[in-house]
């Protein structure tokens, strides 16, 4: 039997005692599913450390005290004068909430509660502003010299003379990348500096700036007593900062690292890999449009972290939701995708394409022609919020070739029909009473073999009749989705 890889590492965890799961997103630009793959895996390993009895906690530390880095493609050119801020510290982008910071946390927040990921939620802003730093943040500068030379002989880059572990917030512009630290005092919890806006002064160690983000990773380990993080593998690389952070941890903060989770990057289908800064995402409200939240977990879920993932929003999408609702995978996979109490839903992804084109936002029409088609319709909500998914996924991702419009009048098209294939149709009209979905699917192929017609054109022919089109959903399902009295209406007409 396959294991799932978060059941691996809960195995291999499950008798080192309690575990706390850290995972750590900085709000600096829309959340995409590239991010969510972190929060994910986090949440996958939880929920399967919970199933080995372990005693575990997931915490997610907002990093809303990371400057802001550069003028990224979504912002006004007026945000250049905030480059160098705090997040916290910036106001929002459209006005709409309190700071910059929270425009792009609060989003996210809500995601992950309708993707069932309740995590304890940290504000680094306001673990800066109420001292939970302050001894890691004396201990760095106490060490200031072994953290330097620790940087050094692990990322091979020379740290130069005025490198301090700590930045402070220049009173004067509010920037953290323009100041340089002259002194500190221990006993009054205060770094003196100077900033290239011709400020000095004293800033303090609660809120007045914060741990350098190669020291702020492992100074929050000890805090929160981390024992297992996921992150990206651009921390990963040889040098990087897991393996700064590492060293940092044990030698500075007698700590043990935590056990690292390394996750690749989730590729949009001919683009490249998903960041914000760059604008190729996918948020994951967009995602949420049109697949239920289940199906976004399972996405990302069922491939190994440190495999990428290459998402293609058009058939693939539909693909990935019937292998979820029809259960045709890794068991266990399933099992950690799912939110509450979730059962398969009946219907497939492209069956729902069918009809939600037939009924056009009719509700009624909708149920209808799932009921002629042969599905249960006694889940409605669960039926018109699959339909709303449909109709976004019609709208934004679906290629054209899956477009279809039920034409109101016989297509004048079938005039280029063969008599044969009149013939056919006809014979088909008078065959289709009491006949399920797939019956007739299968009478199409029987009526092609009695005339002696290709079948291939044979279907041909029904998309010309009724949609004027040479092609078209799956016949058999399709012509059962519609009122039968006007399917043979059609036929008849198309045949004489
Ligand atoms: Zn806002
Ligand atoms: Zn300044």
């Amino acid at each position: 039997m396959n294991i799932h890889w978060a059941d691996v590492i809960a195995q291999e965890l499950e008798n080192s005692g309690p575990q706390t799961i850290a995972t750590g997103i900085t709000p600096s630009g829309p959340v995409h599913i590239g991010n969510m793959r972190e929060v994910m895996t986090a949440d996958a390993v939880y929920r399967a450390l919970k199933n080995h009895g372990v005693d575990a906690k997931l915490i997610y530390i907002a990093d809303t005290f990371d400057r802001l880095r550069k003028l990224y493609p979504f912002l006004d050119e007026s945000f250049k004068e905030h480059i160098g801020k705090p997040l916290s510290e910036i106001p929002c982008p459209t006005g709409c909430c309190a700071s910059y910071a929270d425009h792009f946390l609060l989003p996210f927040l809500a995601s992950m509660e309708k993707l069932g990921i309740k995590p304890e939620i940290y504000r680094a802003d306001e673990l800066y502003k109420k001292g939970v730093y302050i001894d890691s943040i004396k201990t760095a500068l106490a060490k200031r010299d072994n953290i330097a030379r620790i940087l050094k002989e692990v990322s091979g880059r020379e740290v130069p003379e005025t490198w301090s572990p700590f930045d402070p917030i220049c009173q004067c512009c509010g920037r953290t990348n323009t100041t340089k630290v002259t002194g500190f005092d221990l006993e009054n919890e205060i770094v003196d500096y100077e900033c290239n806006c011709g400020c000095k002064g004293s800033a303090s160690m609660s809120g007045g700036g914060k741990l350098v983000w190669r020291v702020d990773w492992p100074a929050r380990w000890p805090i929160f007593k981390v024992t297992i993080e996921p992150f990206g593998k651009d921390h990963a690389t040889a040098g990087g900062s897991y393996d700064t952070g590492k060293r940092i941890s044990e030698e500075i903060y007698n700590y043990p690292a935590p056990y690292p989770i390394i996750y690749e990057w989730i590729h949009l289908k001919g683009v490249g890999a998903m960041h914000s800064s760059t604008g190729i995402a996918i948020s994951i409200q967009d995602m949420l449009d049109v697949v239920p939240p289940e199906v976004l977990r399972y996405l990302i879920i069922r491939t190994k972290p440190e495999k990428h993932i290459d998402f293609d929003p058009a058939i693939p999408l539909i693909t990935l939701v019937d292998e979820y609702d029809q259960r045709r995978g890794e068991e266990n996979a399933f099992a950690l995708s799912s939110i509450g109490d979730s059962r398969p839903f009946e219907v497939p992804y492209r069956h729902m394409v069918t009809v939600v084109q037939i009924a056009r936002n009719d509700k009624d029409l909708l149920l209808k022609a799932l009921q002629r088609s042969g599905y249960d319709i006694s889940r409605k909500d669960e039926i018109f919020s699959r339909a709303q998914n449909v109709q976004n996924w019609l709208d934004r991702y679906a290629p054209s070739f899956i477009k279809f419009q039920l034409q109101n009048r016989l297509p004048s098209a079938i005039n280029n029909l063969s008599t044969v294939e009149r013939k056919g149709l006809g014979m088909l009209a008078e065959r289709i009473d009491e006949k399920t979905a797939a019956e007739i699917h299968d009478e199409v192929y029987a009526i092609s073999k009695e005339l002696g017609l290709d079948s291939k054109k044979f279907f041909q022919a029904i998309y010309l009749a009724f949609l004027g089109d040479r092609q078209g959903p799956k016949a058999g399902w399709f012509l059962a989705s519609l009122d039968r009295e006007f399917v043979k209406i059609r036929l008849r007409e198309a045949a004489t």
